[in-house]
């Protein structure tokens, strides 16, 4: 494939979005791949898994150290990359930073060091940028940044090709500020893609919210139109959270070095080995094979086939989480995730934090309905969009209100029970009909059709704090309406939550609470008929 014309920005379509994140094509001189993707890093120095063997898991791109491969390249120093992987299609190149990180030095100047990626024909390549580490202090942070932007200079200067996809590593660790200085830097140079450095330790530690902030801080100064990788992330059960954050690459060696001490990944998590009776999976390595089986394999036989589901675990997420963005359905992924440990339970609360971002990249109508699971569910972005539209809405002040239960029935209207209501005052110019409802609180007539509020399937009866939280909402949007009197139909606890909220907020004169369990639709039809001839 020929990508020199490429520019590049077009080597990145993407297809679908879903909160920030995206399934995309990337192009590169060898090939093209979907993401989100992760690259399974692979040693030089090992006998590859080769061609073959990625292709029968559908894997077009894989990732190996530029450093490791010059050291281990002795004989034949400039061998082709793809020739010593044995893999003819995408190879990404790392520059050898995280050496620095961990031993303190590499021996290769940052300018060799592009030349050399180039030398091997590599399809995407990393500058030799320096790693903030996490525990760095803010003057170190500040000087990596400084550094890493003075390197990207220097590697954009002496690079020769224009085949090859650059990527502009964002530095500066748990200093959001300098995350924030080091991606408007790279932003403004010409770099195929960037990558946020240094998370592996937070992830170790599981200080997810740390990340997400460096993440979302990243993400807001980058281009969009450039993928974001996130160096070292390669855990099946953590692929969604950063995807929904807008990471579209990931590189991780985890599915071997997991193999090596008998781990075995899957979505929910890390199980062992010596633990389990049974393979919950039926990857080409599970089948047919039990953990006890396993277990009397040789080391070198063994390590193969656990890192070989370890790889499949992390593509069938990939694939999982891809089709989660096509339907709209993101969201839902990660709140199922977030049940399997309350590190991840903290991670999804600190991306709802962010629910502005999430939402001005969610598409405003979907493909489907939105699931509501309760509170937890309250800062998807569907709702929170539904409350800047809510606060659109325009108001119709001075109207005697109808507030209506809203319950089983989408859209609220065709409840059975108070459908003749609805239809005989809703064109009345003196009239507001709003329905209180449990994912959305108020819900005036005019927007009971709209996205997503028809579309919505979940719980119509909540807990106390619930309705209290949810009447709050209600009452807070009719009490805006200035109306002259407010006819409320109550219904269960969230009807009388409603009732309590309006003798808190509304001057009492101006409420007529009306038992919704009593009282036929047409008793409550001729009163409000009298009340709005008054
Ligand atoms: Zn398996």
């Amino acid at each position: 494939m020929n990508t020199s014309a490429l520019e590049p920005h077009e080597c990145f379509r993407v297809h679908s979005k879903d909160l920030l994140g995206r399934v995309g094509t990337l192009t590169t001189k060898s090939g093209e791949f979907q993401t989100p993707h992760m690259f399974p890093v692979v040693d030089p120095n090992r006998t590859p898994f080769g061609q073959k063997f990625f292709n029968e898991l559908g894997i077009h791109a894989i990732m190996t150290n530029a450093y490791l491969h010059r050291r281990a390249r002795v004989q034949r120093p400039r061998e082709n990359v793809h020739d010593t992987l044995q893999f003819k299609e995408t190879v990404a190149t790392d520059s050898g930073a995280y050496q620095i990180l961990q031993y303190g030095g590499v021996e290769v100047k940052p300018q060799e060091i592009v030349q050399y990626q180039e030398e091997i024909d590599t399809d995407i390549g990393v500058i030799l940028d320096i790693p903030t580490g996490f525990r760095s202090d803010a003057a170190r942070s500040e000087w990596t940044v400084s550094e890493t932007v003075r390197r990207a200079d220097e590697a954009l200067r002496v690079r020769k090709r224009n085949d090859i996809l650059w990527v502009g590593p964002v530095q500066g660790g748990v200093h959001i500020e300098q995350v924030r200085r080091s991606a408007r830097e790279m932003a403004k140079r010409n770099f195929s893609i960037h990558a946020l450095g240094s998370p592996t330790e937070l992830m170790e530690s599981q200080r997810f919210e740390v990340l997400v902030d460096m993440i979302i801080a990243a993400k807001r100064e980058l281009p969009p139109n450039r993928p974001l990788h996130l160096f070292g992330a390669g855990h099946p059960a953590m692929f969604g959270f950063f995807v929904a954050l807008g990471c579209d690459l990931f590189d991780s060696a985890a599915y071997a070095l997991y193999a090596r001490s008998d781990r075995y990944l899957t979505a929910e998590g890390t199980v062992e080995l010596l633990d389990m009776e049974e393979f919950p999976c039926s990857c080409s390595a599970c089948s047919g094979r039990t953990p006890s089986e396993v277990r009397k394999l040789t080391v070198p036989e063994r390590v193969d086939l656990l890192s070989t589901h370890n790889l499949q675990a992390c593509f069938s997420e990939l694939r999982g989480v891809r089709e989660a963005i096509r339907r709209g359905r993101l969201w839902d992924l990660l709140e199922t995730r977030a049940h399997t440990h309350p590190a991840l339970k903290r991670c999804l609360n600190r991306i709802a934090s962010y629910s502005a971002d999430l939402e001005r990249s969610t598409p405003v109508v979907k493909p489907h309905g939105i699931f509501y699971f309760g509170p937890v569910s309250n800062n998807r972005p569907e709702l929170q969009g539904y409350k800047a539209r809510l606060a659109r809405v325009p108001i119709n002040a001075g109207s005697t209100v109808l507030l209506l239960p809203g319950r089983w029935r989408r859209p609220y209207r065709a409840d059975p029970r108070y459908r003749s209501l609805v239809s005989q005052f809703e064109d009345e110019r003196s009239v507001q009909i709003v329905f209180y409802t449990l994912p959305f609180g108020p819900v005036p007539s005019e927007l009971d059709e709209t996205y997503p509020v028809a579309q919505t399937e979940g719980l119509d009866t909540g807990d106390s704090n619930e309705h209290l939280a949810k009447a709050e909402m209600v009452i807070g949007y009719v009490n805006r309406l200035k109306p002259r009197m407010t006819v409320l139909v109550v219904q269960g606890d969230y009807g009388r939550a409603v009732l309590a909220e309006t003798r808190r907020v509304l001057p009492k004169t101006r409420v007529k609470p009306v038992d919704g369990e009593k009282t036929e639709p047409e008793t409550i039809a001729n009163m409000f008929g009298k009340l709005i001839a008054a």
